[in-house]
């Protein structure tokens, strides 16, 4: 897969040191030999994601995600495994072979983006040059300019089956991965190729990296289906992960400190018009935990304009405490009822919005405003009901400054007294976290059932690993593959037992890497690597003789099993008791000779 060579990869691996680099976007703190801070990939309130500098690797306690610098650049920029390798050469100064250029095959995920841009710039190119100029009339009417247009390549998809297909097949790309990704089909009929986006004015998706990842296309005729079509999840695409405009809008919202998220493209494309470009659309879907942690990464203040509609109002609310439950800060911008930022810039001014964004609104006030809205002289019990509803919804925030802000104004709006909430308040946290724990407890996983023998399973690997070469000498004369019963550590090993033979030694950097694509395995790895174990040399004689005693066990029952279902032949049950009896002298030897000797 990769170009850039390995040995390459491995000098860039070990000049980029993670600690420096994880730094840039998480507050770390030295905690004995490693370094601590709270995990970027999960909402929490105490550190639980640990760094060592000794390993290079980092491991995250709650939410489990770990690795090497690859790894974290990968999951935290969400880029492909070489363009993490060159992000992480950039930072530690080293320079890679040059790329030859998009004609050349440069792996999957460059593939797929390089399929997605010729369908783009041909969507583009529809709207300036050539018989389809006139759609371009279609955002003029929209009040939209050119810049606009152009800076979030808008484009045009005619209304037949067979003009991006040509071009597909003319650039060489892999006609299979199109129809992956949604641009083309396959006619059940004639077996042949055609067009998906027909008579659409096309929407291009960016990563925050500007590639081009995925297309929504808008119906121009009354009868077309879908009113959107927008591209199928892929390797490169997965929804609910990106924020429409947020590629195009990160400068601004590095300079203004936040970002305001609207519902539509028009919404956001108004706001650009308008001067306003720290602007990203939530688009189709409601609002994910996803998002919330990709706005993380550039701002922690976020102004949510919905529609002014009773369903947009919801969805603020939806949105604002999925945004506060990961510590960032979310406002309202409140919209007349039958207004959205399109039509409300339009109608209104530009003045005005950013006038009703300047208030500040919390989600709280918003929420409250809005009960008393619909009920003028609420009864006590639709007033203790909104009291307990957002109690529960305080409960989760991980702000406790806010929290306090919050229950004032709470007790200030619904004439409560405020100690009162207080109480409550504390009732409902203490039953969150009494269930939480209770859950913690019932979802351990199959693994603790065999946890002496996974422990051991794990420690002979993490030796392979990390210990030092005569260890591992010693295990890889002891251990076979048939010592292990958990299937990613029987993958490992094989792989550990190849590397070995074929080089003589073992690289765990590079091991990581190998698996990059596996998150599971990657988990496993990092796990193994970053345990300390203390006294290697006994600890190494205690798991071999573990995965020894498990086999010889197992061999135990599975031949007390076979001597009961054979009892109709003597000479069955005789054999079989004859290798019992064989199997627990091995045992009891074993159990012998772990006690006397040294490994
Ligand atoms: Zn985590």
């Amino acid at each position: 897969m990769p170009r850039i060579p390995e040995d390459k990869i491995d000098e860039v691996r070990a000049s980029a040191n993670i600690v420096h680099y994880i730094q840039q976007f998480v507050n770390l703190k030295k905690a004995g030999q490693n370094f601590k801070g709270l995990c970027p990939f999960h909402s929490e309130k105490t550190p639980s994601f640990v760094v060592s500098p000794e390993k290079q690797l980092f491991k995250c306690f709650g939410c489990g995600k770990g690795g090497n610098v690859f790894t974290f650049i990968k999951e935290y920029e969400k880029v492909p495994f070489i363009e993490a390798v060159q992000k992480a050469a950039e930072f530690a100064g080293i320079a890679l072979p040059k790329d030859d250029g998009p004609s050349e095959n440069t792996g999957y995920f460059q593939q797929l983006y390089a399929i997605n841009e010729t369908a783009c710039s041909f969507f583009e190119q529809n709207l300036w040059n050539g018989q389809y100029k006139r759609y371009l009339q279609y955002f003029i009417d929209r009040n939209l300019s050119e810049e606009t247009i152009k800076k979030f390549r808008l484009g045009f998809a005619p209304d037949s089956y067979e003009k991006l297909l040509p071009l597909l097949k003319s650039a060489g790309h892999d006609l299979e991965e199109a129809a992956n990704l949604g641009l083309i089909n396959r006619s059940e009929k004639s077996q042949g190729w055609f067009d998906k986006f027909r008579f659409r004015v096309i929407f291009p998706f960016h990563n925050t990296a500007g590639r081009i990842i995925g297309f929504g296309g808008r119906k121009l005729r009354e009868e077309q289906q879908p009113k959107y079509l927008n591209s199928p999840e892929s390797p490169i695409y997965k929804k609910g992960e990106i924020l429409y405009g947020l590629h195009q809008a990160i400068q601004s919202v590095r300079e203004n400190g936040f970002l305001y998220i609207v519902e539509g493209y028009f919404d956001l494309l108004r706001l650009v018009e308008a001067g306003i470009n720290n602007v990203a659309a939530v688009s189709g879907t409601a609002f994910t935990e996803n998002q919330a942690r990709l706005i993380r990464r550039y701002t922690k203040n976020v102004y949510i304009a919905f529609d002014g509609d009773s369903a947009g109002r919801k969805a603020s609310v939806r949105a604002a405490q999925i945004i506060e439950k990961e510590g960032l800060s979310a406002f309202i911008v409140r919209l007349p009822d039958d207004e959205d930022p399109d039509t409300f810039i339009l109608n209104f001014s530009t003045a005005a919005f950013e006038e009703i964004r300047k208030k500040n609104l919390s989600p709280l006030e918003f929420q409250i405003d809005a009960f008393f809205q619909e009920n003028k002289n609420p009864p006590l019990e639709e007033k203790e009901s909104f009291i307990e509803n957002v109690l529960n919804q305080l409960a989760e925030l991980p702000n406790q400054v806010k929290t306090g802000l919050y229950l004032h104004q709470l007790s200030d709006r619904l004439q409560i007294n405020e100690s009162l909430l207080v109480d409550q308040l504390n009732r409902f946290k203490r039953f969150r976290l009494k269930n939480k724990t209770k859950e913690e407890a019932t979802a351990s996983p199959k693994i603790k059932t065999h946890s002496g023998m996974y422990k051991a399973e794990a420690g002979i690997l993490g030796l392979l690993l990390n210990g030092k070469s005569e260890i591992r000498n010693t295990i890889l004369g002891e251990i076979g593959i048939d010592s292990f019963t958990n299937p990613n550590f029987i993958r490992l090993f094989e792989y550990l037992i190849q590397e070995y033979e074929e080089t003589g030694g073992l690289n765990p950097g590079r091991l990581l890497d190998r698996f990059s694509e596996d998150e599971e395995m990657v988990k496993t790895i990092t796990e193994l690597s970053i345990a300390e174990y203390g006294d290697e040399a006994k600890f190494a004689k205690d798991c071999v003789f573990q995965l020894k005693r498990f086999q010889l066990e197992k061999r135990n029952t599975e031949l007390a099993q076979l001597i009961k279902q054979e009892a109709a032949s003597d000479d069955a049950v005789l054999h079989y008791q004859r290798s019992l009896m064989e199997t627990k002298k091995q045992l009891n030897e074993l159990t012998k000779q772990h006690r006397s000797q040294a490994f």
